[in-house]
């Protein structure tokens, strides 16, 4: 197997494109799930009022429980809202629910309103230690996702590996330019994930190249097939990682986990010297 140290400050990743259906939600979990195998203690936030990311990883998230929407509208402490997956006691679920469609306007008259996340997270983490956070952003470029690139250290981007797969990235990287400039500096585009990858059709080869081309040191080299396995795991509640742990699609998920850790540590070690 590998080893993979993690250590020092966590690194906090915002799942984002403002597209739906590229396979955010499923990477935020999969990927999670496989950086927890490898060691690594990890928190979802899911900030989409779908749940989905809840879902997966067999989070309650019912109207009654207490959510998300309880710490960026009402202040609730983090940790009073945190789950664990019954899938590993290193995986970690801050659930959204369905309250949460309201917050973005909800969010538009309240103090402070593009740190909300931020500072609940650093409250948390600073009694409750992490290695890696993951927040599914929703597919908009609102309060929700701004509130998840002013509380992340870096964006990972999922691309689906189909028709238009371009398409509205440069206003997404405009925004990322955006809160850099004005709320959150050490925000840093860091990684690329291939989704839905078909190696049977020359459009999923096309759209990789194009993609490698534009940002050849940010796409990581693991991309993910599509793969029937991984889009039946959350209907039982599990990420692929767990429901079928020698499939494709789980290969590849651990392999893009292994990547980014092992980026981490050579980022790391940059900084000590
Ligand atoms: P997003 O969060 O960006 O909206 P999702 O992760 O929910 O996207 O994925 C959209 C749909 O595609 C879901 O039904 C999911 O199960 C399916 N899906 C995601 N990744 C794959 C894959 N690698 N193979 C097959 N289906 C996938
Ligand atoms: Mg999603």
């Amino acid at each position: 197997g590998v080893t993979v140290r993690f250590s020092g400050e966590p690194r906090i990743f915002a799942m984002s494109n403002q597209k739906g259906g590229v396979g955010k939600t499923t990477s935020a979990v999969n990927l999670a799930s496989a950086l927890a195998e490898l060691g690594a203690k990890v928190l979802v936030v899911d900030l989409d009022p779908q749940g989905n990311a809840s879902t997966a990883l067999s989070i309650p998230h019912t109207a009654d429980v207490r959510s998300i929407y309880d710490v960026l509208i009402d202040e609730m402490p983090f940790a009073d809202i945190v789950q664990v997956s019954p899938e590993s006691s290193n995986l970690l679920c801050a659930p959204s629910t369905i309250h949460l469609a309201g917050a973005e306007i909800e969010l538009v008259s309240q103090v402070a309103r593009e740190f909300r996340l931020r500072r609940a997270l650093e409250a948390y983490l600073a009694e409750h230690p992490v290695d890696v956070v993951i927040i599914d952003c929703p597919p908009s470029l609102g309060l929700l996702t701004i509130n998840a690139f002013t509380a992340a250290s870096e964006v990972l981007i999922p691309i689906q590996a189909e028709y238009y797969a371009l398409e509205g990235l440069s206003q997404l990287l405009g925004n990322i330019q955006m809160i850099q400039k004005h709320l959150n500096p050490q925000l840093r585009l860091t990684t690329i994930l291939l989704t839905m990858f078909d190696a049977r059709t020359r459009l999923s080869q096309q759209v990789a190249e194009e993609v490698r081309a534009h940002f050849p040191d940010l796409v990581l080299e693991a991309v993910i097939p599509r793969s029937v396995r991984v889009s039946e795991a959350p209907s039982f509640g599990q990420t692929v990682i767990a429901y079928d742990g020698n499939s494709a699609g789980a290969v590849a998920y651990r392999e893009a986990a292994v990547e980014i850790a092992q980026r981490g540590e050579q980022s790391s070690q940059n900084k000590e010297q």
